[in-house]
C-alpha cells in the first residue's frame, strides 16, 4: 500500500551517519584532507553527538563551513514535543528534508531509558486497527535519518532534558513508524553504528536493541544470520490464520506456521528469548480460545523460547477496533501464566498524550491538509 506521497519524494541529502568508515575517509580525502579527519569527525558525531561544525575547534575555521554543508545537513528538525508520566515519557514529532513526519518515543524508567523509533515514514503492511497503516507508506527512512534519532535521544539522557536528570541511552526499539524488515539495509546499518562503541558508534549494546516486525521471514531469517544478538519481536495479534489474515494483511504472505517457525529458528540461532507483540482488541482476540490457542502454538516450540507482551490497544478515534476490558486482559495473561509461557502486560508508556503508534504524525497530517 503506497500513499500519494510516495512518487514525489526522493532520498534524503547524504550526511555523515549514512557512511560507512571507508566512504567518510574517502568523502574527507576528497576534500584534500587527510584520513584522521574521518576518525575525528565520529568522535564528534558518535562520541559527543555533537553536529555543530562551528563548535569543532580541532578543525581549521576556514573549513568548518564546508564540511557542516557537505557532511552534516540537517535531517530532522523538530516539530513538537509531548512530555508525559510527570517528564518521564518524551515523544516527538520531527520533520524531514522533504517535510515528512516521524515520531521517537523515549520512556524513562528506574534502571533504563528506552527510545522507540521509526525506520519508514508511514507504513505499508496497513492493519486496520494502527494509525500508521492508515498513512501508507511514504518512504523509507536512510541509516542517517534513523540514527539522528538516537543521538538526539543519548544527548537529551546525557544532558539531563529528561525527568530524573543527567542519565544514560540504555535501549533502542524499532517500534516507531515502518516496518523495519522493509527498509532492512538502512536499519542493519542503523543497528551497527548503533551498537558499535564510541567513536565508531553509539556504543550501546545489540542485546539492548529490540527489532519488531509484522512476521516478514526472510526478513526474519537475514536478521538470524548476522551474528548480531538483537532481540527480535513479532508482532503476532492473533494465533489462527483466520483472524490474523483479518488483522494482519502480511499474514496472507507469510502465514502463521511460517512466521513462528522463522521465530523459532531465530531464537536457536542467536539464543534471545523472542517477544511476542498481541495488541488486545475487545472481542476480537481478546478471548479465551484465543489465548489457549496462542499458548498451544507457542508450546509446540517448546519452553521458554518467548515472551509474550499483550498490549492493551490505544484505540484510533472514531474506529471500531477497541481496547479490551481489564477483566479480559487478566484472564488472557492468566491463561498463558497457566500453561507456563513468560507473558507482561506492555506498560503503555505516553498513553495519556497521543499513544498508538503512528498517531500523532497521523493527526499532523490530518491537520496539515485542512
Ligand atoms: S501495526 Fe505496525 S506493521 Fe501494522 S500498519 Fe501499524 S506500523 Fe505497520
Amino acid at each position: 500500500m503506497l500513499s500519494h506521497a510516495h512518487a514525489a519524494r526522493g532520498k534524503a541529502p547524504r550526511h555523515f551517519a549514512d557512511m560507512t568508515d571507508d566512504e567518510a575517509v574517502e568523502a574527507v580525502t576528497g576534500m584534500g584532507l587527510p584520513r584522521f579527519r574521518a576518525r575525528q569527525l565520529a568522535s564528534h558525531y558518535y562520541g559527543h553527538g555533537d553536529v555543530d561544525v562551528e563548535s569543532f575547534t580541532d578543525f581549521p575555521r576556514d573549513l568548518r563551513g564546508r564540511i557542516a554543508e557537505t557532511l552534516f545537513p540537517v535531517l530532522i528538525d523538530e516539530v513538537t514535543r509531548q512530555i508525559a508520566d510527570e517528564g518521564m515519557t518524551v515523544k516527538t514529532l520531527w520533520r524531514l528534508f522533504d517535510g515528512s513526519r516521524i515520531e521517537s518515543v523515549l520512556m524513562r524508567y528506574p534502571r533504563r531509558a528506552t527510545l522507540c523509533i521509526s525506520s519508514q515514514v508511514g507504513c505499508g503492511m496497513g492493519c486496520p486497527f494502527c494509525a500508521t497503516g492508515h498513512l501508507g507508506l511514504t518512504r523509507n527512512m536512510s541509516t542517517g535519518e534513523i540514527l539522528e534519532q538516537v543521538r538526539v535521544a543519548s544527548c537529551a539522557m546525557r544532558d539531563g532534558e529528561v525527568a530524573g536528570g543527567p542519565g544514560r541511552l540504555s535501549n533502542v526499539v524499532f517500534m516507531g513508524m515502518g516496518e523495519p524488515m522493509g527498509n532492512y539495509r538502512s536499519v542493519l546499518a542503523a543497528v551497527r553504528r548503533i551498537c558499535a562503541p564510541a567513536p565508531g558508534g553509539f556504543g550501546i549494546s545489540a542485546r539492548n536493541i529490540t527489532i519488531s516486525t509484522v512476521g516478514v521471514v526472510p526478513g526474519i531469517r537475514k536478521l538470524a544470520s548476522e551474528g548480531l544478538p538483537v532481540r527480535l519481536a513479532v508482532s503476532l495479534h492473533a494465533a489462527s490464520d483466520v483472524l490474523r489474515d483479518e488483522l494482519v494483511p502480511m499474514n496472507r504472505r507469510f502465514d502463521t506456521t511460517q512466521v513462528l517457525d522463522a521465530a523459532h529458528d531465530y531464537y536457536e540461532a542467536t539464543g534471545r528469548r523472542v517477544s511476542i507483540e498481541y495488541a488486545l482488541m475487545r472481542g476480537i482476540n481478546d478471548q479465551a480460545e484465543h489465548a489457549t490457542l496462542l499458548a498451544k502454538r507457542l508450546n509446540h516450540y517448546g519452553d521458554d523460547w518467548v515472551h509474550v507482551n499483550p498490549i492493551p490497544l490505544n484505540p484510533i478515534e472514531g474506529s471500531r477496533w477497541t481496547a479490551s476490558k481489564p477483566e479480559d486482559e487478566r484472564r488472557f495473561l492468566d491463561i498463558l501464566h497457566h500453561a507456563g509461557i513468560a507473558a507482561t502486560l506492555r506498560d503503555t508508556r505516553g498513553s495519556d498524550i497521543d499513544g498508538a503508534c503512528g498517531q500523532l504524525a497521523a493527526k499532523m497530517e490530518d491537520s496539515s491538509t485542512l
